[in-house]
């Protein structure tokens, strides 16, 4: 092909994404209140997310000041002749540009002009919140009425509608269920640009769309959330294991009493694998204080691997009196490895707040804003043949790789190796026919979201061909093609 051939062929190509692309007068005719910004700086932060692989430049983002702004722009992209998408950005934690909108609109939810919301009802014991407030600042505000939410995740500067659009799963999610079940209503903008109230009694297939939803369904811009009376302190433990099944043994011991009283059991049950002790693959919290000496490298390791219980027990300070006896009686069935317990008592806003600290810790060394190829799993029970009975209910784990990526670090600590790591994880589980389901999942062909979803797929479709049948939302999450733009996709860093 001639030069001269390519050359016009290339210019044939930008006329034509031209012609694709939003007018950026078109938005702001719209005369919202809230504030839309074309500023680089702006247009970069709404590019990106926390894990770093991707990049999807928007045309515009929009800093809303109430609801009314976020129907007014989702309806003129559903009529706007050429259409184009719209996204919410919670704080842009996710990991693959699922927030991200190419050549649209992001709509920044946590932006300082976001509505002044949050009304806490003691009677009724439940908080409205604005969709983009951030679940640290939920908890500010609850806690002032002595009252918290009950189901949190590990880390608090997420948003209420970014999290609800996953799940929203920490070590409290065996006796609540995930945040997603701790959800009484909610205000959602659907993709036709109409605001909707939703909840168990009304327009309940919209709530149960939008719970888990991905954000396909519509935009949340309030959430009503159930409050329980906020415990002051927390007992907390990590105790050691050498070997997996005796870790998970009693992890399965330990969510197996949901729904017994207070006392018989423990608040908050998770659990993490120590294959080193470095900062950069263990950031979730630190490990050691001055109260808790013991080194992990003195216990015997089955391969150099160990195993470590975390659970929590919450309690009012005026029964301080009885907790050592309760943790004692509840320790007393387990199985860990004598003498491995390391234990921490402080205020229950700090336990909710502790990944915080190694935020602080890593972006004092510049660890924080590195790539998180990381990659979260729910892995069933595998191991049905076995004659070990379980409970009735389904037990399956969330198994998380949470791990930073250096540029300049050894070649086990590069994106290019970490991501190949997560793809043989998910070759040796179809492999092993292990049936898992990605948590905050990511794919790029129909095929394969179909068959993540499985049995839900054809009412996940039908869903969103009610609620947003031009396939305007969240288009960052690459699942359905939108209406106007077939090559609407966020792009590899
Ligand atoms: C350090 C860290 C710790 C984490 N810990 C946990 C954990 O313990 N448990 C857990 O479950 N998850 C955890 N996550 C994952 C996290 O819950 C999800 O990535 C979540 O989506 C992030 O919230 P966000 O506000 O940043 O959402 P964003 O990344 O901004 O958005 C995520 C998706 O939700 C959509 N969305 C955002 N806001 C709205 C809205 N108001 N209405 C409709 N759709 C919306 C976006 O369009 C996008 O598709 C963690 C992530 C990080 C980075």
């Amino acid at each position: 092909m001639s030069t001269k051939l390519l050359l016009t062929l290339a210019i044939y190509r930008i006329i034509l994404t031209v012609g694709l692309t939003l007018d950026p007068t078109e938005l702001l005719r719209l005369g919202l209140h809230g504030q839309f910004s074309f500023d680089p700086s702006d247009v970069e932060t709404a590019s990106k997310d926390f894990g770093g692989l991707r990049r999807a430049n928007p045309l515009a983002v929009l800093h809303p000041s109430s609801a009314e702004d976020i129907v007014r722009i989702v309806k003129a992209a559903f009529e706007s002749a050429h259409g184009f998408s719209v996204s919410a950005r919670g704080h842009g934690h996710s990991i693959n540009g699922q927030a991200t909108a190419t050549n649209g609109v992001v709509i920044q939810m946590c932006s300082s002009r976001k509505p002044a919301l949050t009304i806490v009802s003691e009677k009724f014991l439940y908080v409205d919140v604005w969709g983009g407030e951030l679940w640290v600042d939920v908890l500010r505000s609850t806690i002032e009425y002595g009252l918290a939410p009950k189901s949190w995740t590990d880390y608090l500067y997420l948003s209420v509608g970014g999290t609800i659009s996953n799940a929203g799963i920490s070590g409290q999610a065996f006796n609540h269920g995930p945040q997603i079940s701790n959800v009484y209503e909610l205000d959602v903008i659907t993709g036709k640009g109409e605001l909707l109230t939703c909840s168990e009694e009304e327009n309940s297939d919209l709530y149960h769309a939008v719970l888990g939803g991905l954000g396909q369904f519509g935009i949340i811009t309030r959430a009503r959330i159930a409050l329980e009376r906020a415990p002051q302190r927390v007992r907390w433990i990590r105790v050691l294991y050498p070997n997996f099944s005796s870790f998970t043994q009693d992890q399965e011991y330990l969510i197996s009493l949901h729904g017994q009283p207070d006392t018989h059991k423990f608040d908050y049950v998770e659990g993490f694998v120590i294959v080193d002790e470095g900062i950069i693959n263990n950031w979730r919290s630190s490990f050691f204080s001055s109260s808790n000496p013991l080194k992990v490298s003195s216990f015997n390791a089955e391969g150099g691997v160990l195993y470590c219980l975390e659970i929590a027990k919450n309690y009012q300070e005026s029964n301080a009196d009885s907790i050592d006896q309760e943790v004692e009686d509840l320790l007393k069935k387990l199985n860990f490895i004598p003498g491995s317990i390391f234990t921490t008592d402080l205020p229950y806003v700090d336990f909710l707040d502790r990944v915080h600290k190694a935020e602080l810790k890593l972006r004092s060394k510049g660890l924080w804003d590195v790539p998180h190829p990381w990659l979260n799993i729910f892995v069933p029970k595998w191991d049905n043949k076995s004659s070990m009975v379980t409970p009735d209910e389904d037990v399956f784990y969330l198994v998380a790789f949470l791990r930073s990526a250096l540029d300049k670090g050894t070649e086990t600590q590069t994106l290019e190796y970490l991501t190949d790591q997560n793809h043989q994880i998910l070759r040796f589980c179809d492999k092993e026919k292990i049936n898992i389901k990605q948590y905050l999942p990511h794919y790029t062909s129909e095929q394969e979201w179909i068959r993540h979803f499985g049995d839900k797929w054809a009412q996940f479709s039908k869903r969103k061909m009610e609620f947003d049948p031009k396939c305007i939302l969240a288009t960052g999450q690459s699942i359905f093609e939108p209406s106007f733009n077939p090559n609407n996709k966020a792009s590899r860093r």
